[in-house]
């Protein structure tokens, strides 16, 4: 039986061939071609030529051939050919592989198709990786350029400031500095990216008070929404470890950004910023941080390339931006370890979240608050120690702000922080214990007179009670009264010298 089925077999894949020394057909099956006893192989086929040098070989000697393709008949053949030299000629024994061929080429083509897929996915990837880091690059040393003639702009509109304009002239230079402030905070931004894409940028971990920063959150952001005339919503849950190690400043940048944008594109509804405890392990808390709008809503081909730097999906110029604050924000949470999400749709609104993992100290909150007094102190010319006193420069000029910081520093009586503008003040204040504030009155957005009202509100006392020093270029009595009402102890009147500007702040401190 097995027999039958061999024969049946082999009789259609097989064709056994026995030629003379000059190659003559002396024998042939007729299973695969039809080769004639008494022609020439070399006729039927020009391969067979290249066999001639074989029959100059010894008895029994084989040699194999692969996949030779052969037309016969008008159909293509793919076969092996194996030549034993026998004392006759040649015996040839000829195999019909064409299936197996035709389907081993198939599979190695898929495979070759899949291989040039996946190096064209990873080129098309590693040209928008290098696109992306040519833009950034070119722009960061760009806005690098335009710093200085920025700070040259600001200098003089500040100048101008100082004499004597029309209502119109006022008008137009308030104009100039709304511009100004755009432009810098425009600049801060493609420096951020910058950073990051160096690798320059750290991510802190320190302790910090994360229930204060949602207090600040809630401070800032109802102001801004109640200004758009949109609802606030702004809740916590209490589970949330008071104290956990991060870095503050860059959560409070990510969480900023996205409540901004809420604002920015909702014109009517809620904007709501909530905070939820997914699990606490040991020590360690994961956070899930959520802030929703019932504003514009982004479509679904935009949810991906909003991401992207420069990017912004509207263009308008009702709605004023770089196209940057995403990117930040995408990059910021990756450096933290955590992935920005959003779910959204068009006019119904918006959610961005992201959860983050924080590890907080098992200590009670009072020890807890200890680690944040300052200790830092100085020793003085007789060896006795002395205490620095811990003041937050506040002023948006950068000649300004550096000409005071030199001032102050060289005294070695100060350690000082900086900020230039409310929503930084708040920022700090909350997270640190200062001494006092010196605090410029012509700020972009919430001027020091606000600030300071707004200071002096706080629920707190270590914050409402921190001492406010005043600087501003306007000496009508009625804006020095008007910075006195608003809180602040004493107003310095610019310019003035650094002699002055110590005794003031002694008179206060000590
Ligand atoms: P910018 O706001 O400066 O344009 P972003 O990177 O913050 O830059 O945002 C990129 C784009 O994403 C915006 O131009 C806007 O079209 C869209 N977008 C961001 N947040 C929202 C939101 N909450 N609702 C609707 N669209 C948004």
């Amino acid at each position: 039986m097995l027999k039958e089925f061999r024969q049946q077999y082999t009789s259609t894949n097989e064709q056994f061939v026995l030629t003379d020394k000059t190659g003559l057909v002396l024998e042939s099956e007729q299973t695969l071609f039809h080769i004639k006893k008494g022609s020439s192989i070399f006729e039927f086929h020009l391969f067979f030529e290249s066999l001639v040098p074989l029959l100059e070989g010894i008895a029994d000697e084989e040699t194999s051939f692969h996949c030779i393709h052969i037309e016969h008949d008008g159909q293509l053949y793919i076969v092996d050919i194996l030549a034993v030299v026998k004392k006759a000629g040649l015996l040839l024994i000829i195999k019909n592989l064409t299936d197996h061929y035709n389907a081993y080429q198939n599979v190695t083509q898929t495979r070759n198709e899949s291989v040039i897929k996946t190096e064209l996915t990873v080129l098309k990837n590693l040209e928008l990786q290098e696109r992306e880091r040519f833009k950034n690059r070119f722009i960061q040393n760009f806005s690098h350029e335009l710093r200085n003639p920025l700070t040259s702009i600001m200098g003089i509109t500040e100048l101008l400031g100082d004499t004597k304009m029309s209502d119109n002239q006022q008008k137009m230079l308030d104009f100039l500095k709304e511009s100004n402030t755009n432009l810098r905070l425009m600049l801060e931004d493609t420096l951020s990216i910058g950073m990051i894409d160096a690798g320059k940028l750290e991510i802190k971990q320190k302790l910090f008070g994360l229930q204060r920063l949602f207090e600040l959150i809630q401070f800032t952001y109802n102001a801004k929404a109640k200004s758009k005339a949109l609802n606030f919503d702004c809740s916590w849950d209490v589970k949330i470890p008071e104290f956990v190690e991060g870095d503050r400043l860059r959560l409070f940048q990510v969480v900023t950004n996205l409540l901004d944008n809420a604002i920015k594109y909702t014109e009517k509804g809620t904007v709501s910023f909530s905070v939820q405890l997914n699990q606490k392990r040991a020590n360690t808390a994961s956070i899930r941080f959520r802030v929703t709008d019932t504003g514009l809503g982004i479509s679904k081909e935009n949810q991906e390339v909003i991401f992207e730097s420069f990017y912004r999906s509207d263009g308008s110029e009702k709605t004023k931006g770089t196209g940057l604050g995403l990117t930040i924000t995408k990059r910021l949470l990756e450096l933290m370890g955590s992935k920005i999400r959003l779910k959204s749709e068009l006019d119904k609104g918006s959610e961005f979240y992201f959860d983050m993992v924080f590890k907080y100290p098992l200590l009670s909150s009072l020890e807890t608050k200890s680690l944040h007094t300052d200790q830092e102190s100085s020793i003085t010319s007789n060896g006795k120690e002395q205490r620095k006193f811990k003041i937050l420069l506040v002023d948006d000029d950068a000649y300004v702000q550096t000409t005071l910081f030199k001032m102050l520093l060289n005294t070695n009586r100060f350690k000082i922080d900086l900020a230039y503008d409310g929503a930084m003040v708040f920022q700090e204040v909350v997270s640190n214990n200062y001494d006092l504030i010196l605090m410029d009155v012509n700020l972009p957005n919430l001027n020091g007179i606000q600030i300071t009202k707004l200071i002096k509100d706080f629920p707190f006392n270590n914050i409402k009670n921190i001492p406010i020093i005043g600087i501003t270029a306007n000496a009508y009595q009625e804006n020095i009264d008007q910075c006195l009402k608003a809180g602040m102890r004493k107003v310095l009147i610019k310019p003035f010298e650094k002699e002055e500007l110590l005794q003031t702040l002694y008179k206060v401190l000590l």
